[in-house]
């Protein structure tokens, strides 16, 4: 399987090289291609939204506030893209979550959950 190779790491700025992400999700990524499975303790690389398929390795919290990995991809990915704010202490992605689950925009159509 290929891997998004970051710009600053000789990658292309292709349309096929790139992925749409928020600035909080790009800027934590940066230019990591891997990342740690807090699990298994086994660097893997980062998930691939390009090329892999989000349920297979994400579920939704019974609250549906936190991202859960299922996979060592997606627990590593989480912890390196601190997707559900656990090293920030502003919180404001579970915050936003709840929100929009207020507005019934939350989880998106499709996601599994616990
Ligand atoms: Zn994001």
């Amino acid at each position: 399987m290929e891997h998004l190779l970051p710009q600053s790491l000789g990658g292309m700025d292709e349309v096929d090289n790139l992925a749409l992400a928020c600035s909080r999700c790009n800027s934590r990524r940066y230019n990591f291609m891997t990342g740690i499975d807090p699990d298994t303790e086994i660097e893997v690389t980062l998930f691939n939204p390009r090329q892999q398929n989000w349920s297979e390795h994400y579920v939704w919290s019974i609250d549906r506030l936190q991202i859960v990995g299922k996979t060592a991809v997606g627990r590593a990915t989480c912890q390196r893209l601190d997707l559900n704010d656990d090293r920030h202490n502003d919180r404001f992605i579970i915050r936003a979550r709840a929100l929009w689950l207020r507005g019934g925009w939350h989880p998106p159509d499709g996601d599994l959950c616990l």
